[in-house]
């Protein structure tokens, strides 16, 4: 059975976390060690907790009056299969939309390709880009660094429709 490995608790009702009133899974490692991090608990590849992601579904779909799902971390392209699974459920099964945050830029990911990006070409929206602590800004929607972008893409093919 697959599982992927978390560093915490399905969230829900979360409105930090994109746009809506949204679910949020936080996946279980990063190899970026950004200084500044605010989760370096979900650090370790080692960490966290492996979870069924037919038991995921199963929490998931007790979740009622959320507007989409959120992918976390650590980070979440690191287990792009076990998210995709997840995302295009919650897509086709509760209406969902379906956004994820990665220390990745777009272009590192459309460069490495493969589950990847194909896990890219299933969201609607991606922040990307690691924290930097240089440039902090606690003003940016959804984002802690300046240099982080929030991309609004084109479900299916990936592509850039808008940016903030
Ligand atoms: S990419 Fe995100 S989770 Fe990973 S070290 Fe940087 S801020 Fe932390």
């Amino acid at each position: 059975m697959a599982e992927i490995r978390l560093s915490g608790p399905l969230e829900r009702d979360s409105i930090v976390n994109g746009d809506g009133l949204r679910a949020v899974l936080w996946t279980q490692g990063c190899a970026r060690h950004c200084p500044g991090c605010q989760n370096p608990e979900t650090w370790s590849f080692d960490g966290g907790f492996l979870v069924d992601l037919e038991d995921i579904k199963k929490k998931l779909r007790e979740f009622r009056g959320q507007t989409g799902i959120t992918f976390c971390g650590g980070e979440p392209f690191e287990q792009p299969e076990a998210c995709k699974e997840i995302a295009d459920w919650c897509r086709q099964k509760l209406g969902w939309n379906v956004w994820s945050f990665s220390g990745y830029t777009y272009e590192q990911l459309k460069e490495i390709g493969g589950a990847k990006w194909e896990f890219v070409k299933c969201l609607d929206a991606l922040i990307d880009g690691p924290f930097i602590l240089a440039e902090r800004d606690l003003t940016m929607k959804f984002r802690g660094s300046r240099n982080q972008r929030l991309l609004y893409l084109e479900k299916g093919t990936g592509k850039i429709l808008r940016q903030e």
